[in-house]
């Protein structure tokens, strides 16, 4: 090689090495800041002590609504503003009872709660005897004579083995979301079932049913792993022991609901998104700070902390706080249905909706020549604990705007203790800690600012 081909490449080199140093420069800067302030810890506590209650089609909803469109406004960004879509409206009512009346040992009352979308029992209740089952093949081989006017109890619990959490959610959830319709299908009269957690606690952890389309809709409660624990052994002891069941909570139809959008306008490519977001909605038990205040105030603080230290991305950085997560997606089907509509071209998106505990890097979805880039990126990260990157990433809300090519991701965090808070009472802001939110925003900030720049 020629003198003059070495000393290309050696600046070729220098340039690399010198833009890696200030990428790095700036990485820290966003850590320092996003760990110096408290801006965006307060606003998780405004949301989760002042908008408590916020499943979609609520007024704690549009509050929350209102609360982050207002704090994204005073920050001074370049749009902040509303999608409107309809969502199903579910009201709890009064509180929900469970009392197990045993001739051999008396009355218990369990700690239940209703899960999301069920019709209540009437004033009155329902009342029968309670059959266990584990599956829905238990249910078949039981058949109508022995299920028929039954309340059946689902007690499978979350396998404890397994490392990954959301893995053993994934394979108990079936109990909640379909366990009503499958043993209506038997002519249950009502389902309880045990409270999807890892943990042994005297919270119901609740979540959404799905009722299958000609088949009777029948109540169905969640009951703490505690006293789900307390009934199969009150049954073992006494088989004919009977439950009355009481909820009132009702399905009311629709109402209209809104994502919040706000936006930092790219500097090269105004007409390219990325989206960094979390859902709004959150189970009524709890305050919704894991699941998933920290989210949405992740996302907002993302585009405080580029305006603060004069970030300006080539790309539209959106903040989006969807709706309707929990109960029918709606929010996410709306903002990727208004992405075609609006020919907007999708770069990438991010959802933290993996609860606001220690982050220990990202999952992406991309091809496997941007995956390749993506997973260099790695070693910026290492000094901040965060050297977990892989392949597979996405969020409920983002995910149909895989359709249009959307590279999309997800921060990774210890999995650990989700199941702890989700869905239950336990999840409010006090189980929230300001550095791990904080390392989580600063992660997700330095990321979009990496993969503006390089054009991953
Ligand atoms: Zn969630």
């Amino acid at each position: 090689m020629k003198k003059s081909g070495i000393i290309l490449i050696l600046l070729f080199t220098s340039i690399i090495l010198f833009s890696q140093d200030q990428d790095s420069v700036l990485i820290k800067r966003i850590f320092d800041e996003a760990l110096s302030s408290r801006i965006a810890y307060e606003n998780l506590r405004y949301m989760c002590k002042n908008t408590k209650g916020r499943i979609s089609g609520t007024i704690q909803a549009e509050a929350a609504v209102e609360f982050t469109r207002q704090i994204m406004f005073e920050m001074g960004l370049d749009t902040v503003f509303l999608q409107e879509l309809m969502v199903k409206r579910w009201v709890r009512g009064d509180r929900e009872t469970a009392t197990v009346r045993s001739g051999l040992s008396g009355d218990h009352e369990l700690t239940i709660s209703g899960l999301g979308t069920s019709v209540g029992t009437g004033k009155e209740g329902i009342t029968g005897k309670v059959v266990e089952v584990k599956t829905f093949e238990d249910l078949e081989k039981l058949g109508n004579e022995n299920v028929s006017g039954r309340i059946i109890f689902f007690n499978r619990p979350m396998d404890p083995a397994l490392y990954n959490t959301f893995h053993s959610y994934g394979k108990a959830a079936d109990q909640r979301t379909r366990g009503a319709s499958e043993a209506a299908k038997y002519g249950a009269s009502g389902v309880i079932v045990r409270s999807l957690t890892t943990s042994l606690d005297d919270f119901p952890h609740t979540g959404v049913l799905y009722y299958e389309n000609g088949i009777p809709e029948i109540p169905a409660v969640c009951v703490s792993t505690v006293d789900a624990d307390l009934l199969s052994s009150l049954l073992k002891e006494d088989p004919d022991l009977k439950l009355n069941l009481v909820s009132n909570c009702m399905n009311m139809g629709e109402v209209p609901s809104f994502n919040v959008v706000g936006e930092l306008r790219g500097s090269v490519h105004p007409e390219q998104f990325i989206t960094v977001g979390g859902h709004l909605d959150a189970w009524d038990t709890g305050e919704g700070a894991h699941d998933d205040g920290i989210g949405c105030i992740q996302a907002i603080e993302v585009l405080r902390l580029f305006k603060v230290l004069g970030i300006q991305p080539k790309r539209t950085v959106r903040a989006v706080m969807f709706m309707d997560e929990e109960i029918a997606q709606r929010g996410g089907l709306k903002y990727a249905e208004l992405a075609v509509r609006n020919n907007e071209n999708h770069y990438a998106a991010v959802e933290s909706d993996g609860g606001g505990m220690t982050p220990r890097g990202f999952g992406f979805s991309a091809t496997d020549k941007r995956l390749e880039s993506l997973l260099d990126l790695k070693t910026y990260f290492e000094p901040y604990g965060m050297n977990q990157f892989s392949s597979g990433g996405g969020g409920v809300d983002i995910g149909p705007l895989q359709q249009s090519g959307t590279l999309l991701i997800s921060p990774e965090t210890d999995m650990q203790r989700y199941f702890d808070y989700h869905h239950s009472p336990n999840d409010t802001f006090e189980q929230v800690n300001i550095r791990e939110l904080q390392l989580g925003s600063a992660g997700i900030a330095a990321l979009v600012y990496l993969l503006d720049k390089y054009d991953l």
